[in-house]
């Protein structure tokens, strides 16, 4: 099967509240070394409406061309629309490559256009390379409960297409004043061919700062025993200003909600500090939490499996020494 057509790697530009969510800009950096590798270009996909402005950011962070579908047809994300325009785009110019975040955004458009092309897709990848002289994409992600890594190929399709998970890739320093070239784009779809309409969206910000965008977080097992238990953990991360984190029992057992869990089928999380309290340290959850910059953690148990993956260890009883921390830390 010959692919000479298909040329470039793509990212999904996500705009959210007018700003670029910070994904699409690590993406970019990700994307960056594959085009270099390739020896092809980095394009961007912004789509919108008015985000034709944004494009000078994407040069900056390394897009050499900006295709761009700013129109009010695209002022919620709607996946009927979002997805016409960037089929339409694939159609019409061909890249062998495009990468999204594995946002609830990025997953839902990423899966709609690989079924419509259709194409192959690697959900949530956490490792990207590409072979230089084939151009295929080689997509790693935790398989078998996160204990071996499966590289993903697509060998019949173009273009190939991945996932890929928030604050795994790195963005490239900015370069001030660095340009590209803008296409605008215009999709053939009226909005009466949509069947969705936004009525209504409704924040959901019950925690101050959230978990995959936070510098500390405080998370907690359930080895804290129940809900009033799980108290600690709350008091904690207040006195740091950090987040609450959780394992996935303590979300099944309903002490606190969903977008707190961390881990495989929760959030990846990279802070510069996370504590992993009354957790014992599944891979499960380590895969979520394992790049954060010091982990910090603190079980009863001193053969804890979370011990090998931490920086720091405190064997103990939580209810004595987080009251203790929290003391110290009032003090500094
Ligand atoms: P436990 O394993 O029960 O550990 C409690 C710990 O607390 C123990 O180490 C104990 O020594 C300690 N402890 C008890 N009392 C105290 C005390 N007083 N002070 C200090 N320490 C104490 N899990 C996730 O977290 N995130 C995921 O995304 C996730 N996805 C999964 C996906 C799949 C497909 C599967 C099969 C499982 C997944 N899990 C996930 C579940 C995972 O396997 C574990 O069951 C879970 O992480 C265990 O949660 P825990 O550490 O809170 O509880």
């Amino acid at each position: 099967m010959s692919f000479e057509d298909y040329s470039g790697i793509w990212v999904f530009i996500e705009v959210k509240d007018g700003e670029i969510v910070p994904v699409s800009l690590e993406l970019l950096g990700a994307g960056k070394e594959l085009a270099d590798k390739r020896g092809t270009e980095l394009a961007g996909v912004l789509i919108g409406e008015n985000v034709t402005h944004l494009a000078d950011t994407l040069y900056e962070y390394g897009a050499d061309t900006v295709y761009v579908y700013d129109d009010t047809i695209f002022k919620n994300y709607r996946t009927e629309s979002y997805m016409k325009a960037l089929l339409e785009c694939c159609q019409k110019h061909k890249p062998e490559v495009i990468l999204y975040g594995a946002t609830s955004t990025g997953k839902d458009l990423a899966s709609a256009v690989a079924t419509d092309l259709p194409t192959g897709l690697t959900a949530d990848s956490t490792i990207l390379d590409i072979e230089k002289d084939t151009g295929l994409l080689l997509a790693s992600r935790p398989a078998f409960g996160g204990n071996i890594m499966a590289t993903i190929l697509c060998k019949k399709y173009r273009p190939q297409m991945a996932t890929v998970r928030p604050k795994v890739m790195k963005a490239l320093t900015p370069e001030p004043g660095r340009r590209g070239q803008l296409i605008e784009e215009t999709a053939s779809i009226k909005e009466e061919d949509i069947r969705t309409k936004v009525l209504e969206i409704v924040q959901f910000t019950t925690q101050k700062v959230r978990i995959d965008e936070a510098d500390i977080v405080v998370a907690g097992g359930k080895g804290l025993g129940s809900e009033k238990g799980f108290q600690v953990v709350h008091d904690l991360a207040e006195t740091l200003g950090a987040a609450v984190g959780a394992s996935r029992d303590v979300v099944e057992a309903g002490w606190v909600e969903h977008h707190h869990q961390v881990g495989q089928t929760g959030l990846t999380v990279t802070p510069k500090i996370y504590f992993a309290i009354g957790i014992s340290g599944a891979i499960q959850h380590i895969v979520g939490m394992q790049n954060s910059g010091l982990i910090i953690a603190i079980n009863n148990d001193p053969e804890a499996p979370i011990f090998q993956s931490s920086h720091y260890g405190i064997v103990g009883d939580a209810f004595e020494i987080v009251p203790l921390l929290i003391q110290q830390f009032k003090q500094v």
